[in-house]
């Protein structure tokens, strides 16, 4: 038996309108950091062949910012480039220090300002780190 994707999205609003909830646990930055998102019956079955387009859409973010949120461990990081090519891995502390950012539109929003830890920020203003 197979179902095309009208008959999952009709079955799922059944089990729905009867009280049955759709909700994933999408990765979060951390493994603990693994929020539930309650689908609708069109992004369950979106969500099983594009987990991330639908979690992105859902926190107003794009696929990019949402998989470098992950990889920055929800962490605000360095913008800096070290001597050796990379990029400054260190956290940037001030009022942004947090353990993590659970909001991925708000890491992406303050990502895009370009900000460096305390020890870049001061070379980048002439000073010796
Ligand atoms: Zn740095």
């Amino acid at each position: 038996m197979s179902l095309n994707r009208d008959d999952l999205i009709e079955a799922l609003t059944y089990l729905r309108e009867a009280g049955v909830n759709l909700v994933a646990w999408p990765d979060g930055p951390i493994d603990d950091l693994s929020l539930p998102l309650d689908l609708s019956p069109a992004e369950a079955v979106e969500y099983v062949t594009d987990p991330a387009g639908v979690v992105a859409r859902r926190c107003g973010v794009s696929v990019n910012d949402l998989i470098a949120w992950r990889e920055a461990d929800g962490k605000y990081r360095c913008h800096a480039i070290t001597c050796k090519g990379k990029r400054c891995r260190h956290v940037v502390a001030g009022e942004y220090w947090y353990a993590f950012e659970r909001d991925p539109a708000k890491w992406a929003s303050f990502e895009r300002l370009g900000r460096c830890c305390l020890m870049h920020g001061r070379a980048a203003q002439g000073e010796r780190p």
